[in-house]
């Protein structure tokens, strides 16, 4: 089963809640796909790491074969192509690969090399496996890294598999959560937080998924986020107080549960909840 956790922006409580949880669920499977910022890793140190080189192709030109009928140009919906002083260029840097200027190309004038974008470290940490998408800096789309890291995942459907998704709404976000069993929204308890929530409820909706929540930074007063639970009828999965201890024990870059049974206990009760949520 694979279970994708969410949040509308960065610093909810996302990481904290994928990787507690896939360490309570001992033999278990932790994938990071926020490959922009990934820090799960910090937290479970894996050691035995293997490295994977994660590579996009990008057409190159013959200038001597190209006509100049900038159809290709066209055909780019990302205008990673220019056809300028008899020249067609290709902007690395915005190419998407989606290796469509390479077939439109009527002389044939494409060939096409790999470009690096990243990497995938694996490793063992405790009786968790650990799979971190990496980007380099200033790449348009980590998309082909999220997906190597998907690729697979379906061979041991026993295997509780925690997905540390992208924030926010955009299609890295969709392309992670299209392949989840069940999808846990972590939320602030602010208006902020809540439109977030709102958000983010939205798409993992639109994508017919079932969901719930968990309220993050949890203090005494109002709360919107438990106001938009409350609302749409949302299960509300768990409540994380507001706790220095916690956020001491994040600044290390410690797992809460390893270092504290009271978050032992909670995580694992919240475990149960989602399990019985996502296998009714
Ligand atoms: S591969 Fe796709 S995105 Fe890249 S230049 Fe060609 S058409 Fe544009
Ligand atoms: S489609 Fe081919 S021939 Fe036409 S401008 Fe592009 S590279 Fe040149």
């Amino acid at each position: 089963m694979k279970i994708a956790v969410l949040s509308g922006k960065g610093g909810t409580g996302k990481t904290l809640v994928s990787v507690n949880l896939a360490e309570v669920a001992g033999q278990a499977r932790y994938l990071d796909c926020d490959v922009e910022e990934p820090n799960g890793h910090l937290f479970f140190k894996p050691g035995d790491l293997e490295i994977e080189r994660v590579a996009v192709k990008i057409p190159v030109v013959d200038q001597d074969k190209c006509t100049g009928c900038r159809k290709c140009v066209d055909f780019c919906q990302f205008n990673a192509l220019a056809y300028i002083r008899e020249e067609l260029i290709v902007f690395e840097e915005i190419c998407h690969s989606c290796g469509g200027c390479v077939l439109v190309c009527p002389e044939k004038a494409f060939s096409e090399k790999d470009k690096e974008i990243g990497r995938i470290e694996r490793g063992v940490s405790g009786q968790v496996q650990v799979h971190s998408g990496i980007m380099n800096t200033g790449e348009e789309s980590g998309i082909p890294i999220i997906d190597r890291l998907l690729e697979g995942q379906d061979d041991d459907p026993d295997l509780l598999t925690f997905i540390d998704c992208p924030p926010g709404t955009s299609c890295i976000v969709m392309e992670t959560v299209a392949g989840a069993d069940y999808c846990v929204l972590v939320a602030e308890p602010t208006i902020f937080g809540a439109h977030n929530l709102a958000m983010v409820y939205q798409l993992v909706n639109l994508m017919g998924k079932p969901l719930g929540v968990v309220l993050n930074k949890i203090q005494e007063g109002d709360n919107p986020s438990e106001a938009f639970c409350l609302e749409k009828g949302l299960p509300i999965l768990g409540s994380i107080p507001f706790d220095q201890k916690l956020g001491l024990i994040n600044s290390k870059g410690e797992i809460a549960v390893r270092e504290d049974q009271g978050y032992r206990i909670w995580f694992e009760e919240l475990l149960t909840v989602i399990l019985e949520e996502a296998c009714p």
